[in-house]
Formats: C-alpha cells, structure tokens, sequence
C-alpha cells in the first residue's frame, strides 16, 4: 500500500505544468515563435557573467575535495557568515551566521519553516492569491491551510478578512511580497498594520504567531521599496532563494534567515536545523554556496522584466483588461473577461496565448500572464491579446 496522498500528488500535475505541457506540443505542431506561453515563472535573462566566473574560478583553483565535499548541514560557516553579514549591511538587523541555514531555493525553506514550527492541528495562513505549492507545504507540516483573500481592488491585505481567520491555533501566516501570481508589493503601511494585528492576537491568545516570508522576487522591484518584516516584527523568519535574483532556478540554492529578535531564536534555529535533517534538506549544493558567498551583491540585469511590465500592463489596460499593476516579479494579474477564467484560457489558447486560470491560486476569475519572455515575444503576441478582448465586446 503506498501512501495515498502522496500518489495523489504525483498523479496530478500542476494546472501550471499541464499548460507548460501543451506548449510544448503546440510548439512543435506550428513552431516556438509562434506559441505565446506565459505559463511558466521561469527567468528569461542570463545568471550575472560573474556568477558564471565565479564557478569557472571555484572549479579551477578550489581543493576539488573541499569544493564538492559535504559542507556542514546547515550549510558552510564562511557562506552563512557572509550571508549574515550582508544582511546587516541591507537591513541593519543584527545577523550571524548561526541564524543561517543554506536551503535548496525557497521551496525548500518553506517546507523547512513549516516543518520547524508547525504540529498537527495548527492553522496556517496564506493570503490569496497564493502561490499553490503554499497548501502542500502546510498540509505535509501537519498543518491546516488557511486562506484569507486579499482586497481585489489592489491586493493588498484586507484587514477584516484576515482579524477573522486568526484563531487560537493560527501558528504562522506566510507572507509573499513581490507577490506571485499578482506582482503586487505590500507597502510598509500594509506590513505596519499586520505587524500590529499579529502582535494584538498574540497577547489576546497568549502565544506567537509566525511570518515566515517567502522573498524569492525580493530584488524584482520596480522603483518601490519593499519593506523587511524582520524590521517591523519580531517573529519572523525568511525564506530568501537566489532562482530568479541571480537567475538560477535550476541550482536550487537559497537560506532561511531565523530573527535574532525571536526571544528563543536560538531553539527555533535548532528546530530548522531539525526540519531540514528530517526532510533530507542538509548541505545545499557546495558549489552554489560558494557562488553565493563569492556573488553576495549581485543581482541579474532585471531592467528587461520592466520594460515588459510596462509594455504589457500599458497595452493590455489600453485595450480594456483589468489588472492591479504589479510593482514587481515577472506577473501581472489580470481580470478574466468572464466569470470562468478557466474558460478564457481554453479561448486564449485559439490565439496560441497560453495563460493560467487562478483557481488554483485561491482567487477565482483571473488569470496569470508571466512575463519573462523576450519582449519581441510580448510585442507579437500584443494583436492576439488585442482580438480575445474584442470577442467579449
Ligand atoms: N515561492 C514563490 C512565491 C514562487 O513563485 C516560487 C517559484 O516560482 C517559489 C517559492 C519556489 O522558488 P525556488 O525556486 O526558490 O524553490
């Protein structure tokens, strides 16, 4: 007998995956140039040239045994230290390497998080829409996810939904900001207020509540700050993943940044220390860790996903689509011209523009475009974007 819930997982492949699939085969049927996928949050910009020296350099002079050799679990103490001290110079929040745990990406970090804090019957919130691996993370931590819709008219917290899906077993809400699928990011106000509400229900219930961030689009912004909860909450801890800010998805490299101002940060490090061995999720890939801490300030060249945002949110607006406008990562949320955004897309995908439906992001009737693509792809696609909207008029 294998264990049902884990079968159901593997057997049912992501909305996201099924639409990446059908790219593929339409590819091949009318050509790549003419197939618009905007289904996959994929980079679409090369790794800085000196991540790329740096692995050349780490392969050419480092002690190939110390280079490829396990690292201690929670990750080498040099990278978490220079981690940590980048975080000081950012953020000027107190940091040490032994609040670091390199992870494989986010993904990771989140499971680990969850893992760490969560027992069975605890509650967990995400804000919809969400990212959809958030319900799976949860429900493996033992936890019951939670969902608690954001305000549509520019998805920022609604504070009356989220006071009333707080209860006493609230554990932890899980923050994402630049936010996927909607590119939204949460404005110091925004993260003021839920710092306040979390630390009145915390006294009211006589127990913590955790944040724990989830900043793989951190260093997508355009033009705004995005605000660093460890500053505004003590609870806090970060999951920070270099996929998409050094264009690496595929390295699988990231850390969890435990709060120095958690009163026992100390035990809670332990307990993701505890998380991540029971998960298998020891000694993220060496090499990458080394890339890390030698390509600790760089960021990918992500002036191009800006131009798109523009070129998309402008053009799309122009021709009657509703869509918050996203201040960061590479998506932008519009508004599904009826109410089933699952049959828009079917109607899309007559014009070869692969879009995803929202449902299984906790927000019905919308779809999510990402855009990082190239902007001569964007450019082509613009007329067919342009037709889908006429048949509804
Ligand atoms: N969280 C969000 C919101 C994401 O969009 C993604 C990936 O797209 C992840 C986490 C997982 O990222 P990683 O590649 O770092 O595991």
């Amino acid at each position: 007998m294998l264990n049902e819930k884990m079968l159901k997982l593997g057997e049912n492949r992501s909305v996201i995956r099924e639409i990446f699939e059908y790219g593929n085969k339409r590819r091949l049927e009318v050509g790549a140039e003419n197939v618009y996928d905007f289904s996959l949050g994929n980079p679409s910009i090369p790794a800085p040239k000196a991540v790329n020296d740096a692995m050349v350099k780490l392969l050419t002079v480092t002690d190939p045994v110390r280079l490829h050799g396990y690292t201690s679990a929670q990750g080498a103490p040099d990278v978490r230290k220079t981690v940590a001290d980048s975080i000081v110079k950012r953020f000027g929040i107190e940091a040490n390497a032994d609040l670091i745990y390199m992870t494989c990406g986010a993904a990771a970090s989140l499971t680990i998080c969850l893992n760490a804090v969560c027992n069975e019957g605890d509650e967990v919130i995400a804000l919809a829409p969400f990212f959809p691996e958030y319900r799976v993370f949860a429900e493996k931590a033992g936890a019951k996810l939670v969902v608690a819709k954001c305000r549509e008219s520019d998805f920022q917290i609604d504070f009356s939904v989220l006071e009333n899906a707080i209860t006493k077993n609230t554990k932890a809400i899980i923050v994402n900001s630049p936010n996927n699928p909607t590119g939204v990011v949460l404005s110091k106000e925004t993260i003021q207020k839920l710092a306040d509400l979390l630390s009145k229900k915390q006294a009211e219930y006589g127990k913590r509540i955790f944040i724990i961030c989830d900043e793989p689009y951190r260093e997508l912004a355009y033009g705004v700050e995005v605000p660093y909860i460890p500053q505004f909450y003590d609870n806090t801890l970060v999951c920070y993943s270099y996929s998409k800010s050094l264009s690496l998805p595929g390295e699988r490299i990231g850390y969890i940044f435990v709060s120095p101002k958690i009163s026992d940060c100390g035990k809670v490090y332990a307990a993701v220390c505890g998380a991540g061995r029971a998960l298998g999720f020891v000694c993220a890939p060496s090499l990458l860790q080394f890339v890390v801490r030698d390509c600790i300030d760089l960021t990918s060249d992500v002036r191009v996903y800006k131009k798109n945002r523009d070129l998309l949110y402008n053009a799309l607006t122009d021709y009657g689509y509703t869509a918050a406008k996203p201040d960061g990562a590479f998506y932008l949320f519009i508004k599904s011209p009826e109410p089933d955004a699952n049959a828009f897309c079917e109607r899309a995908k007559k014009y070869d523009l692969l879009l995803v439906p929202s449902d299984s992001f906790g927000f019905e009737g919308y779809v999510r475009i990402s855009y990082c693509v190239s902007t001569a792809q964007i450019e082509k696609s613009l007329p067919y974007f342009k037709k889908l909207i006429e048949e509804y008029f």
